[in-house]
């Protein structure tokens, strides 16, 4: 059985450098989310990256990877 059954696919645009990433979600995690939940709470497993995406598509406002403004410790 296939554990994404039922999810659904975005397509989020990145505001920095226009690039288009299709993203998969669980309509049912996105809904508590839109309800106000956390998504360090919602999507407990999942990478910040992935986290970023749900968060984009919620405010609508998205950085791909390489745009997200990164700290200054790692250069
Ligand atoms: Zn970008």
């Amino acid at each position: 059985m296939n554990f994404k059954e039922g999810w659904k696919t975005a397509t989020l645009k990145c505001d920095g450098c226009g690039v288009e990433e299709k993203v998969e979600y669980d309509p049912e995690r996105r809904k508590r989310h839109m309800r106000g939940e956390m998504v360090q709470d919602i999507w407990i497993e999942a990478t910040d990256a992935y986290r970023s995406q749900m968060i984009g598509l919620r405010s609508g406002f998205y950085m791909c990877d390489p745009c997200f403004p990164k700290g200054e410790d790692d250069d």
